[in-house]
């Protein structure tokens, strides 16, 4: 029988009784069994900051309690009931940590509460920009920051800022500062005439069978003069038969052929072009802007010895990945040029004493890399080649002003190689930006072979929010404690929304996704390798590289917007010669993928549901109606 207690110091209403949740739900972790439970009320106002983002706050509660926390859903006239499951002392510790949320959340006046949530245009309360860029003002006109500074009632007007003024300023400045600095040069490239020889046909035939490399400008060029795109390299010879001791180091790695992206990306890196290789981790794409970048450094007028700073910029999203990229370069031993990562959390000191001892090639996570050029050790104004690797991620990770910042200083008649898996708004908005009339490569996934280890099950559901989520819950609940998954959700909004669902159903998780940090990310790979969680709930960008053998089921819970991220999703089970399970549910809001989707399912010698075909062969006939009238404006958004 439960039993009401109240609580004076916060009014909240406490009862105990037996616990019936603990068995409810499959959870990687275990909490004392056969324990009691307190259900307190809380306010329902208060719900969301116990949750926290995604339910980061009430894993951290059911963390440092030790006590299991479910919420309840239910709102009964302004409170909702939380249930504490755990022993005397986990349920203590549970109540006051959620009480110091709940009255630092009451004592909040209402009207400041309104307040401190307002949303403030950046220029009207930033500091003013870092001078000598002027250009970082107009960047920043459309982003918006939380402000907690509170609105006065009469508002001054604040002086209208000249955009177009600003930004000729900003052009003035950096033809002033390109006209006082040495030319750069781009090109070193000698094209063999076997290579130039290639018939189209034979040059189509060849990218068709190295995975599809598809090769284009990347946005239309008015007045039509640019130069034919290169043709691709089938050897390493090929690419640097002017450069032996390139030769010799590739020699040394063991390689036999250039990867797909490499035959195409070096004689367009080569020609001095910018490009933008749309191509994951693990397709060559390192190598792929690194070897060029070295000929670069070597090739230029000005003597290494007189270079104020680094020549080439690298910047990549996580630490692990800019640390992967210098074991790389590391790798390519080339005339003793010299380079240093740098990335937030590293040795700052040490990074700057390598700095200052002078460095040809720098790899940086952007903040870190801000944070040293402000700070005046580290000048990039000499830097010609620069790479954006993974700008997906960056972009993800919030990273674009500090990204604008840098790209800002850096010379603008450089050469600019961008990576990234995806090809979003806010990739193609930096491309335009940063890249002169780049060219793109496209290489498909190398993965397909992959998926047959998977049963691929595909669920037909309608475009509701809540039958997925339901659906969702069944999935989780029959999760057995020795069987791990991955839920991929297509926005970190949809991750955050799942996990504090899940959260308030006291099923265990992990959530990765870019807006997380980086420490936090870490521990929710460590959490679902080592079985402390069996659920982890990921975004597409986050959760690339992520490398666990054991996972057995992978869910779509939103299907992704290209086939090759779904074959890499499914890829992330049946690995290490083991079988794994992939559930995808599919809405009609995904029919323009039914078409690839089926090819890829009757190619593994999977079930075709009855209306996914249906779906296709819909979706078909609606397109080409749209065609016929002129308004199909095509489904896919990578190209
Ligand atoms: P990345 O996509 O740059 O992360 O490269 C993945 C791995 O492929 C790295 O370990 C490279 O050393 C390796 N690799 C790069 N190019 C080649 C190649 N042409 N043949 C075989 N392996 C390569």
């Amino acid at each position: 029988m439960e039993e009401s207690r109240t609580y004076n110091r916060t009014n909240f209403r406490s009862s105990r009784g037996r616990n019936n949740f603990g068995n409810n739900y499959n959870s990687g972790r275990e909490y004392p069994k056969n324990n009691d439970n307190v259900t307190i009320m809380v306010p329902s106002r208060c719900t969301g900051r116990l949750i926290g983002r995604g339910g980061s706050k009430i894993s951290e509660l059911q963390r440092n309690s030790n006590a299991k926390i479910i919420i309840s859903r239910d709102d009964i006239d302004g409170e909702r009931s939380v249930s504490l499951i755990g022993d005397d002392s986990a349920i203590e510790k549970a109540k006051s940590l959620i009480y110091e949320i709940v009255n630092s959340t009451d004592q909040r006046p209402q009207r400041n509460f309104r307040e401190t949530r307002e949303y403030s245009p950046v220029r009207k309360f930033s500091p003013p920009p870092p001078q000598n860029v002027p250009n970082e003002v107009p960047m920043m006109r459309t982003s918006y920051v939380r402000s907690t500074v509170v609105t006065p009632s009469v508002t001054t007007a604040p002086e209208p800022v000249n955009w177009d003024e600003l930004r000729e300023e900003a052009d003035r400045y950096q033809k002033e500062k390109l006209a006082q600095m040495t030319p750069i040069k781009k090109c070193f490239y000698e094209e063999l005439p076997e290579v130039r020889d290639m018939s189209e046909n034979e040059v189509k035939e060849f990218r068709i069978n190295r995975n599809n490399i598809c090769v284009a400008r990347t946005f239309e060029d008015p007045s039509g003069k640019s130069k034919p795109i290169p043709n691709p390299v089938k050897t390493f010879h090929q690419a640097f038969h002017n450069y032996p001791e390139i030769l010799h180091e590739i020699e040394k790695a063991g390689f036999t052929t250039p990867s797909p992206i490499q035959s195409q990306a070096w004689p367009i890196m080569l020609s001095g072009e910018d490009m933008i290789g749309i191509a994951q981790t693990g397709t060559g794409k390192t190598l792929a802007f690194l070897l060029p970048g070295l000929i670069h450094i070597n090739g230029q007028i000005t003597p290494i010895e007189e270079r104020n700073g680094p020549t080439v910029l690298i910047l990549a999203p996580t630490r692990e990945l800019a640390l992967q990229i210098e074991r790389e370069v590391k790798k390519y031993y080339y005339k003793g040029f010299k380079s240093v990562c740098v990335y937030g959390g590293g040795d700052r000191r040490e990074q700057i004493k390598i700095i200052k001892e002078g460095v040809d090639i720098v790899i940086a996570t952007p903040g870190r890399l801000n944070d040293l050029v402000e700070a005046k050790i580290l000048n990039v104004e000499e830097v010609s080649y620069a790479v954006l690797d993974e700008a997906d991620r960056m972009l993800d990770m919030g990273f674009e002003p500090q990204i604008r910042k840098v790209m800002y200083q850096v010379r603008k008649d450089r050469q600019t190689c961008m990576t990234s898996a995806t090809w979003p708004a806010g990739v193609r908005r930096l491309a335009q930006s940063y890249m002169v009339n780049p060219i793109q490569v496209y290489v498909g996934s190398l993965e397909l072979a992959a998926v047959h280890s998977v049963t691929q099950t595909i669920v037909m559901i309608p475009d509701d929010p809540n039958e997925k989520f339901q659906r969702f819950l069944e999935f989780c609940q029959n999760l057995q404690p020795n069987q791990k998954a991955i839920v991929f959700c297509g926005k970190k909004l949809t991750a955050d929304q799942v996990s504090s669902e899940l959260a308030m159903a006291g099923i265990d998780y992990q959530v990765i996704h870019g807006g997380i940090e980086q420490s936090d990310r870490e521990q929710a790979i460590l959490d679902i390798s080592d079985g402390t969680v069996n659920i982890l709930i990921a975004t597409d960008v986050a959760s690339r590289g992520i490398d666990i053998d054991d996972i057995t089921h992978v869910l779509n819970y939103d299907f992704p917007h290209n086939i090759e991220e779904y074959v890499h999703r499914v890829g992330r089970t049946g690995r290490a010669g083991r079988t794994g399970d992939s559930i995808s549910f599919f809405t009609r809001g995904d029919w323009a993928q039914a078409e690839e989707l089926i090819k890829i399912l009757e190619e593994a010698g999977q079930y075709v549901p009855e209306e996914l075909s249906d779906m296709c062969a819909r979706f078909t006939q609606w397109k080409k109606r749209k065609e016929e009238q002129g308004t199909y404006r095509g489904q896919r958004s990578r190209w």
